[in-house]
Formats: C-alpha cells, sequence, structure tokens
C-alpha cells in the first residue's frame, strides 16, 4: 500500500502572501514614522535630552521619501517581477537596519536607547522568514552596531552625548560590556522568535494539511453517497412498479394475504425512495459555482408549498397559512432547494402537530435579511434535544411516539442547503406548545 507524506513546505513564499508581507512592513514604517516625528518633537523640546535635531528632521524626510519609494517599488514588481518581491523584503528589511544605525548614531551611539529596536527588526526577520535567514538579519544587526560603537570609540565618528555632560565612549570597559549584553540580547532573541515562530509554522502547515485531507475524504464520501444512492434508486423504482403491476393483476385472483403482503412491500419500497431522495439532497453542494442560482420571488415558492402541504393539512384538520409582504421578496438563490427546505419545515410542522392545531409560514424581508419562519403549535421539542435534531438520523422520542414516517434527515438537509446559500437556521421551542423554526437568509451571499 502507497502512502504520501505530508509536503511540508511552507506556505509563506507563495506571491499573495509576500505581497502581504511587503504591504505589512511599508504600514509599520508608516506608523514607526509617525512616532518617531513625535519623539523628534519630545526630544527637542526637552533641553535635558541632547539630540540632534536637525539631523534627525533630515533622517525623517528621508524615511518618507524611503518609504514611498517602497510603495512604488511594490507595485512595479508586483505587475512586472512577482519574483523579486522577497528580494524586496530583503531589500526593505537591511534599509531599516541601516537607517536605524544612522539614527542610533545621531541620538548618543552607545548612550541610545533607540538600539532596543534592533529587537522589532529581528523579531520581524523572524516572523517573516523561516530558515536560517533570521540569523542573517541578526548578524547584520550586529555589524552595523559593532561598527557604530567602535567607530565612536576610536574617533572616527564624532560622538554624540544623549545625557548631558556623559560621554560613555571614554570609558572602554563599559563600552565592551555593552555590545556584549547587546550581542546576547540580539541572538537569544533571535533564537526565541524563530523558536515560537517555526513551532506556529510546523502547526500550522500540519492543520493546512490535515484540512485538505479531511475535504478530500469528505468529497469522497459525498460522491460515494451520491452515486450509490442514485444507482440504488432505479432497481427500488423497478421493483415498486413490478409491485403494483402484480398487485393489479392478481388482485382478485390471490388471498387478501398475498395483496396485503404486495401492498406493504410496496410502501416499503415508497419509505426507501424517499430515503434514497434524502440521501441524494444531503449531498447537495457547490450550486453556486455551477450557476445555478437565479434570482427567485420567495413569495412564489411559499404560495406553492403551500397549495401542496393544505391537503396533508387539512386531512389532520390543522390550518396552514402563509403571511407574506405585498412586494416581491427577491433572492439570489437555487429555487429547488429553498423549495425542499420550506417543504420539510412544513411536513414537519404539520406532522408534528396534533389535530385543531396550526402551522404559519411567514416571510419577511429585512434590510440586509431575508427570514423565512414556520411556526407551529405542536408537540414541541425538550431544550437538550434543540442541538441534535439537525443529526443525520436524529428523531426526538416525542417525536417517535406520534409519528413513525421521517427519516431523521429533513432539519440535516435544511441545514446544508440553507448553508449552501451562505444563511442560518434557528429554533425555539416549547413542550407542548409549539416549535419556530428561522431561516435566515443574507440578501448578499459572499463568495
Ligand atoms: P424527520 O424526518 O424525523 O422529521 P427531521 O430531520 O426533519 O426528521 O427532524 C428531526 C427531528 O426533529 C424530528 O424527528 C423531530 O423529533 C424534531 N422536529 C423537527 N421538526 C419538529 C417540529 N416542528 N416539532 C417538533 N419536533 C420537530
Amino acid at each position: 500500500m502507497s502512502q504520501s507524506r505530508t509536503p511540508f513546505t511552507l506556505p509563506f513564499f507563495t506571491a499573495a502572501a509576500l505581497r502581504r508581507r511587503v504591504t505589512w512592513l511599508i504600514r509599520i514604517r508608516w506608523l514607526a514614522i509617525v512616532v518617531f516625528g513625535i519623539g523628534i518633537a519630545l526630544g527637542c523640546y526637552f533641553p535635558a535630552i541632547h539630540v540632534q535635531c536637525k539631523a534627525l528632521v533630515l533622517i525623517l524626510i528621508g524615511l518618507v521619501l524611503v518609504n514611498a519609494i517602497y510603495i512604488l517599488l511594490r507595485d512595479y514588481v508586483i505587475r512586472q517581477h512577482k519574483d523579486y518581491l522577497i528580494n524586496l523584503i530583503v531589500i526593505q528589511m537591511v534599509g531599516d537596519l541601516l537607517i536605524l544605525t544612522v539614527l542610533i548614531h545621531f541620538t548618543g551611539g552607545i548612550e541610545s536607547p533607540l538600539y532596543f529596536f534592533y529587537l522589532f527588526h529581528i523579531i520581524t526577520a523572524a516572523v517573516i522568514f523561516p530558515g536560517t535567514r533570521p540569523y542573517g538579519f541578526a548578524g547584520l544587526a550586529v555589524i552595523l552596531y559593532t561598527t557604530l560603537l567602535g567607530t565612536e570609540w576610536l574617533g572616527v565618528l564624532p560622538h554624540f552625548n544623549f545625557y548631558e555632560g556623559v560621554d560613555i565612549t571614554r570609558y572602554t570597559e563599559i563600552v565592551v560590556f555593552t555590545w556584549l549584553i547587546f550581542l546576547m540580547t540580539i541572538f537569544l532573541s533571535t533564537y526565541l522568535a524563530k523558536n515560537v515562530t517555526d513551532r506556529y509554522r510546523r502547526v500550522r502547515t500540519r492543520l493546512e494539511f490535515t484540512n485538505r485531507r479531511l475535504q478530500e475524504l469528505n468529497r469522497a464520501k459525498t460522491n460515494f453517497l451520491r452515486v450509490s444512492s442514485h444507482e440504488l434508486k432505479a432497481p427500488i423504482s423497478t421493483i415498486q412498479s413490478t409491485l403494483a403491476v402484480i398487485h393489479d393483476i392478481l388482485h382478485d385472483q390471490v388471498d387478501d394475504r398475498v395483496l396485503d403482503m404486495a401492498a406493504r412491500s410496496m410502501k416499503k419500497t415508497e419509505e426507501m425512495i424517499a430515503l434514497l431522495n434524502d440521501l441524494s439532497d444531503l449531498t447537495y453542494g457547490d450550486l453556486r459555482r455551477a450557476g445555478e442560482f437565479v434570482e427567485t420571488d420567495l413569495r412564489e415558492l411559499v404560495q406553492e408549498v403551500l397549495q401542496d402541504e393544505k391537503i396533508t393539512a387539512s386531512a389532520h384538520h390543522i390550518t396552514l397559512d402563509a403571511e407574506m409582504p405585498k412586494s416581491p421578496v427577491k433572492l439570489v438563490c437555487d429555487p429547488d432547494a429553498i423549495r425542499k427546505v420550506l417543504r420539510n419545515l412544513v411536513t414537519n410542522g404539520v406532522r408534528y402537530t396534533p389535530e385543531s392545531g396550526s402551522v404559519l409560514i411567514r416571510l419577511m424581508d429585512a434590510s440586509d435579511e431575508i427570514l423565512l419562519e414556520v411556526r407551529d403549535t405542536g408537540i414541541g421539542i425538550a431544550a437538550s434535544d434543540l442541538k441534535k435534531i439537525f443529526h443525520e438520523f436524529y428523531r426526538t422520542p416525542q417525536a417517535k411516539s406520534v409519528s413513525s414516517a421521517g427519516s431523521g434527515l429533513g432539519l440535516a438537509i435544511v441545514e446544508r442547503l440553507v448553508d449552501e446559500h451562505g444563511g442560518y437556521v434557528t429554533v425555539e421551542s416549547i413542550v407542548d406548545q409549539g416549535s419556530t423554526f428561522q431561516v435566515h437568509f443574507p440578501k448578499e451571499i459572499v463568495p
């Protein structure tokens, strides 16, 4: 037996994911620019903080320009060279590390509190890149920071004090100690961030794989159900019509018991065909994609079902009525499916309502949804059963005691058909007083 293995490819480098990442970085940078702007204003306002206001304002302007260029580059790359999206991310991140280093230089070098911002970049790298690349960015941060400290310490670059009168660069041991702490913090943070994000990626990939497998299995099961119910229907229909012919031909020649047996067999085959029809309804799906949805006035469907079911209802001395708006209630839907939904709910209402009770269908057109309600004065449903009645083949003990008819599939079918239309079903019920089923259809189906 061959077994396919999980293809643990990481889903992070798809074009869509990369596009999202690029845009995400640009947005974060806008946010950083705003915060940076506020920081400059405060830093330049308080005399105790020594910052190079002019240089910082220039960096801020540069950052705004760079981010605007990134937007143009992003749009260009998306249009022309999707394969370079990853390079655009790398360019942005390297650029950010460089700008941050310049910023640290003008805010006091070793004294600058901004060196913590290297950590944001490291965490961002771990979120975006799998593998060892985040360590590459950590290495680059270390090289840049080390170069900055080294050149300031050697006097190649001037040192700007952050705190008045304190120049830490003159104390070599403090420089080395700070540098060591920085080194440790950067690599430890990279390790931790990578650890968490790698685990998340593994779990996510596995979940996606399992989900895909489950969908395949479900499709295979549904297909099996659809084909087998269809294949079984033909021979059973033949048996049923053969029994009917035998019954008609022999009805005055054979014993009543034989006729009775034939009649009972016919009834059983009828039930079986109804069950097979239910099973094939249960496999309904993908109609929307098959383009079978049409704009329908639901009032017409309600009227149709009302007429059909009135005969059974009046045979059981049950009043069946409908309340509908005067103007059309239009829904883009599969009319056959909605007819089935309504028929199932009304049949249940009639079936589980004692004589002289009533069943009322109400159609309501709200601003964002269409509401179809079937309310009866029947046996009701115990609170503990309200969820279970939507499970396939479940029938409440009360229902079984009042009617042997019913497969327990009707509400499962209703739920499925309504779900295919983007809607949902709710039910409220009080035992011995009645039940109200409400079907909510959104006016706009979200694809
Ligand atoms: P069935 O073919 O048994 O009616 P359904 O799936 O349509 O199957 O309904 C499942 C169960 O939900 C029924 O067997 C019954 O117990 C309960 N039920 C559904 N509609 C009503 C109702 N209007 N009043 C009381 N019980 C209901």
